[in-house]
């Protein structure tokens, strides 16, 4: 591909609605442009890593006995209605009507479609096991689009679907489906984590998550380095210190006027944060719920979603928590009566805490559980921390950030069964299909990569999945030796079936470097009038700081053998 013919500019600003370094270079390389929020145009470089991604991924279902089909986008509302996942989804599930007044929804996964599909083609447990799978567009409305292609409304994914007759099947096609997951992701040259995950509106109970482990990365996952233990901070669990315990002694009002926050009021009693008792509120299916943990812990609402099995879920306003008669700043357990309270286990860790009076600036000393207060649910819905003992093995658990770029599930029995899809086991028996699925999103795979491998000058693309292998970088092209030898060089490369972005623009040596470093095509061969004094070109990989010699002669045998190998 000739430069001054490609599809899409570089441009040397940094864009300012990019906050994230793959947006910005996705941007400034030209590759992809936003159409409406979370909604992109993937431009030809783009479109090449992306078809790059899905033969790799492609191959890989297949070696492990994937069958490719294809689903529609659009779908009957009333498929989803049936498992009700309409209501798990909520929110993100794009619905719209049809001329005939019919409910339809854009596809954000397809087990509705693929189980009613399986339904009618599998009877007997002959016909099991099966792994089904496409590579095709998804819809999610998501509340905040974000990061350029890391949370978008539209996007591409591979989504497989495996269909087991009892638990150790699915184990089976579980422990198959990770090792082809493993093998891509080697494959693209992005190394990942396999995490334990919280399954969401997926459904279904057991969950892992792939992660592409990057500072800039939007999970926090936590991890034990002492045994293999590793999750999602969302899902991850830990045991909570144990703060030294006092006899419970009488309860006592305290002055504290104006401190509202749990940092203020400890502060001010001279307490540690761990003495205190924070509460948060949550309005959830239209309800208030009070919230009560340590001070010094963070709700996990994950955790708090889960338990409370609900679908509509935000933090409550201001007014909203004084119209219950709850003062904000001094909000206590102590004697609620018409609120659902909802408390994290660490409010047992400790005797006499400090909790608001439900006064202004007054709080109160010496609150212990149960006796000064009840709660409706109490359960662990505390974030683990980094320094938080590990839940197998009691070491010190750490913490880092990663980008989810897989995710599987163990579903079980329970989308099979809303939608009939039964098989006939061995001894006559009808029995549900019992079901995992398997997602990757391709342009988020892109966008992860990009995060993980770029510098301050640009992208650093693996050969796997980079766009072109060579940047073929003639100066000074007004020589005409110079020309001669580039377009030759060209054609050989070509004729070898290597794939050649060919500058053949007439710009300075500083422009075309700073074009070649900012689109991080893995080789750059440069020829100049000084290489060719040497009867050279200069080869430098994007990956690594001294360019090599390569004779001209024989360069694109040896070109090709750094590529094929
Ligand atoms: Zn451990």
């Amino acid at each position: 591909m000739r430069i001054s013919k490609l599809f899409g500019k570089t441009q040397r600003e940094i864009p300012a609605e990019a906050d994230t370094a793959s947006h910005q270079l996705l941007l400034r390389t030209g590759m992809i442009r936003q159409v409406a929020s979370g909604v992109y145009s993937y431009l030809p470089l783009a479109w090449r890593v992306l078809k790059k991604i899905e033969n790799i991924i492609r191959e890989e279902m297949d070696k492990a006995g994937g069958q490719e089909l294809m689903m529609p986008a659009l779908q009957p509302l009333e498929l989803w209605q049936k498992t009700g996942r309409d209501i798990a989804f909520g929110q993100g599930l794009f619905t719209l009507h049809d001329r005939r007044d019919r409910k339809l929804a854009l596809g954000p996964t397809h087990e509705e479609v693929i189980t009613e599909l399986v339904s009618h083609n599998v009877q007997s447990y002959r016909d099991l096991p099966l792994l089904l799978y496409q590579i095709q567009t998804k819809f999610r409305d998501e509340p905040r689009p974000r990061a350029g292609l890391i949370r978008v409304r539209e996007f591409t994914m591979k989504d497989l679907y495996s269909f087991d007759t009892d638990e150790e099947g699915l184990n089976q096609s579980y422990d198959k489906m990770l090792q082809a997951y493993r093998n891509i992701y080697d494959r693209c040259g992005l190394p990942t984590l396999l995490v334990e995950a919280d399954s969401g509106a997926i459904g279904g109970k057991d969950s892992h998550e792939f992660m592409l482990i990057t500072d800039s990365g939007e999970d926090e996952i936590i991890y034990c380095p002492n045994c293999k233990y590793t999750a999602n901070a969302d899902k991850a669990e830990s045991i909570k210190d144990k703060i030294e315990d006092g006899e419970p002694l009488p309860l006592e009002e305290v002055n504290t006027p104006g401190m509202a926050t749990i940092e203020e009021v400890s502060n001010f009693l001279q307490v540690s944060q761990g003495r205190t008792l924070k509460a948060v509120f949550y309005i959830t299916d239209g309800k208030l719920i009070f919230v009560v943990i340590r001070g010094d812990l963070g709700v996990n609402e994950v955790k708090l979603k889960n338990a409370l099995g609900c679908s509509e879920f935000r933090m409550a306003t201001e007014s909203e928590v004084t119209e219950a008669g709850i003062v904000a700043g001094a909000a206590s357990p102590i004697g609620i009566s018409d609120v659902k309270v909802i408390a994290d286990d660490s409010i047992t860790s400790a005797a006499n805490f400090i909790a608001g009076a439900n006064k202004p600036d007054t709080h109160l000393k010496n609150v212990n559980y149960p006796r000064d207060f009840r709660v409706d649910l109490i359960t662990d819905i505390a974030r683990a921390r980094a320094g938080d003992g590990c839940p197998e093995c009691g070491g010190k658990l750490s913490s880092t950030h990663g980008i989810e770029v897989g995710h599987t599930f163990k579903l079980g029995t329970f989308i099979s069964q809303k939608l009939g899809a039964h098989f006939i086991d061995a001894n006559g028996v009808s029995q549900p299909i019992v079901m995992g699925c398997y997602g990757i999103g391709l342009g988020r795979l892109l966008a992860a990569a990009i995060e993980q491998n770029h510098d301050d000058k640009g992208i650093i693309w693996s050969l796997a999945i980079a766009p072109y292998h060579i940047y073929l970088c003639p100066l000074y092209l007004e020589n005409p030796q110079v020309a001669t030898t580039a377009e030759n060089l060209y054609a050989d490369l070509i004729s070898q079936g290597l794939e050649v972005l060919f500058d053949d623009r007439k710009e300075s040596p500083g422009v075309k470097f700073n074009d070649a470093d900012l689109l991080g095509i893995p080789i750059r061969v440069t020829i100049s009038p000084r290489t060719l004094e040497r009867n050279s070109v200069e080869v430098k990989w994007r990956s690594e700081k001294e360019p090599q010699l390569v004779p001209l002669e024989g360069a694109v045998n040896r070109l090709n053998e750094f590529i094929r190998d």
